[in-house]
């Protein structure tokens, strides 16, 4: 079998049979794999086998077996300081559980990779939770190609940048007119939106409604036809400031 080393954030860990877990790990190069992990040898664990740590993993991969087994797993960025504040540890989570249910397995997801380790750092930075998740909601829906155009009308093609938008479920981002019985975005809602998709979350200048987490919430579970279970908790969580749809 094929040793492979790369370098990878863990997004999940599943107990499997007695003493082994399977760790999904997101590769920088490879993109998702699953791989088995056999505990009690002690190659590697902790903290380097929990969600959103970074590693550098050696992997045993074979294309006839659906599982490849971990050789060696070294920490190379802990997140047990994110873990202490719950909102941003939970809207990490968020990014990596779009990330486990957007990317399949076996194909090269460098954006993704990209997003996922530049939205922790983001948020160990102090971002604020409550925008890194919309943030990253609609750059996983734009990557896996589901996000409607944000800037023009879906039926009649006109700019809405100066207009604002609604959002028509069915249809995506209508103009006032084309919107009727569709959820208004507030000006700074939609104004995120935009430039969330130009611009690292760091730089962004508006701060969005709650409305806009409704819309990408309903995008997304449309799209996996079942709830983001990390995003309800997350809604949980910010319930006392006022997000829920
Ligand atoms: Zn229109």
């Amino acid at each position: 079998m094929p040793l492979i080393t790369e370098e990878a954030i863990v997004l999940a860990r599943y107990p499997f049979r007695e003493k082994s877990a399977v760790v999904v790990f997101l590769c920088q190069e490879r993109g998702v794999i699953r791989a088995v992990v056999r505990q009690s040898r002690g190659k590697g664990g902790g903290a380097a086998l929990e969600p959103l740590a970074r590693v550098k993993v050696t992997l045993f991969c074979s294309p006839r077996r659906e599982l490849a087994i971990v050789n060696e797993v070294v920490l190379e960025h802990s997140v047990l300081d994110l873990a202490a504040r719950p909102q941003a540890w939970v809207a990490a989570l968020v990014a990596a559980e779009l990330v486990l249910e957007l990317c399949p397995p076996g194909t090269s997801q460098e954006t993704f990779f990209r997003l996922l380790q530049k939205t922790v750092v983001w948020l160990e930075a102090g971002v604020a939770p409550h925008l890194a998740v919309p943030y990253v909601m609609a750059w996983s829906l734009k990557l896996a190609g589901v996000l409607p155009q944000p800037t023009e009308c879906a039926v009649c093609g006109q700019s809405l940048l100066d207009l604002g938008a609604w959002w028509v479920q069915g249809l995506g981002f209508c103009c006032r007119q084309h919107g009727t019985g569709g959820v208004s975005l507030r000006p700074h809602s939609y104004r995120f939106l935009v430039e969330a998709l130009r611009k690292p979350l760091d730089a962004l200048a508006f701060s969005p409604g709650p409305e806009l987490l409704c819309v990408l919430q309903k995008l997304v579970e449309h799209f996996l036809e079942k709830p983001l279970r990390s995003l309800h908790v997350f809604r949980q969580l910010m319930t006392q400031e006022g997000s829920s749809c």
